[in-house]
């Protein structure tokens, strides 16, 4: 496989490449076949588009890159969900998962991918917080994850035109407003008509709650969504098990959750681990439900899978219940995701902290 010693093909905008194609003499509409080889008929190398010259092959092969981080394992099932393991230049391993709807009219397939190898955030229920931070992921490497899914699809089922995937959620290792603009560049290519042609809607961006960056982000023009990955509704719980509460605390927070969806409407969920009795109370519980309410915001509840090495654990299902009949009881939109997803080492970066830890 071509290695990554020049610019990646994956990081380049349609108009870049036609700007490129015409400094070498080329056609600009060629640059459009070539977008077609990667993100519709998911090529693996420049050889395959084989209605560009060889001449304009070679000067491609001198100048990009069209090197994807290999697959190291996949784990999960048909119909349930998957893990990706991603191996990248220099060895350091990646996530992505995939997520099949849960029900059996739908054949949504949601890719969660990741933007940082470890992640500085250091959430305590996490395992990327464990590992700590390696390095920012660069535009190819995020696309990558996208085009590697698919590719991986591909060799799965022998289709060729169909596509796997309809939803992305940046909610894998790292925590993805901390390396702002190559996600953003990364989410222009799987959005472009031209790309990955996934309407920004589908796009789900997660946070752990970088305040300025969520003002930020409300300028941009897509509307992608935001999920907030709140897991606590007081400072005081907060503070014990997501640090960045210190630097951002819920006022600050909720604040820029406000001035995001002032400008895009109501594209905010929370998402709230539910951890036995730290954040599982009934106050917890009716706090949560008044900042729903306030957002006009769902709720995705995750009861916590355990991590190796963390002394936090999973509520009672009875408690797991009450927490989700209450927040439906005060008119909160819930959903709650019951499925253990221990046997693939579901919880955020466990399955890279797995491997590392065998190496
Ligand atoms: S939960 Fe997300 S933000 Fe927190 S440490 Fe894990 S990857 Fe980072």
């Amino acid at each position: 496989m071509e290695r990554p010693s020049v610019e990646s093909i994956f990081s380049q905008s349609l108009e870049a490449l036609q700007d490129q194609f015409e400094r070498w003499g080329e056609s600009r509409w060629r640059a459009g076949q070539l977008m077609d080889w990667i993100y519709r008929k998911f090529a693996g190398s420049f050889d395959e588009c084989s209605n560009l010259s060889k001449t304009l092959r070679a000067k491609l092969k001198e100048n990009y890159s069209f090197y994807c981080a290999p697959l190291v394992t996949v784990t999960g099932q048909e119909h349930e969900t998957r893990k990706f393991l991603w191996k990248l230049e220099g060895g350091d391993l990646i996530e992505s998962v995939l997520i099949p709807a849960g029900h059996e009219d739908s054949d949504r397939q949601t890719l969660c991918v990741s933007t940082q190898v470890g992640c500085p955030c250091g959430c305590k229920f996490c395992a990327s917080g464990r590992s700590g931070f390696v390095r920012n992921l660069t535009v190819a490497e995020i696309v990558g994850q996208f085009l590697g899914a698919e590719r991986w699809y591909r060799r799965q089922t022998g289709v060729k035109e169909e596509r796997l995937l309809s939803n992305i959620v940046v909610m894998g290792m790292g925590e993805p407003l901390a390396n702002y603009e190559n996600l953003m560049a990364a989410l222009s290519v799987i959005n472009a008509p031209w790309g990955g042609n996934l309407g920004a809607r589908k796009i789900t961006i997660s946070t752990s709650g970088l305040a300025p960056q969520i003002r930020r982000l409300a300028g941009e023009e897509p509307q992608y969504r935001l999920a907030i990955s709140l897991h606590a509704a007081t400072d005081s719980i907060r503070n014990q098990i997501m640090p960045v509460n210190h630097r951002y605390p819920l006022k600050e927070l909720l604040a820029a959750c406000e001035a995001y969806q002032r400008a895009k409407g109501r594209m905010i969920s929370f998402e709230y681990i539910l951890i036995d009795r730290l954040n599982d109370t009934p106050e917890q519980c009716d706090l949560l439900a008044g900042i729903a309410r306030r957002f006009h915001a769902h709720v995705n509840l995750i009861p916590f899978n355990d991590v190796d090495g963390c002394d936090f654990r999973r509520p009672p299902q009875t408690v797991i219940q009450g927490f989700f009949n209450h927040l439906q009881q005060r008119g909160v939109s819930v959903t709650l995701r019951q499925k253990k997803g221990g046997d693939i080492n579901a919880a955020c970066g466990q399955l890279r902290l797995r491997k590392m830890e065998k190496n």
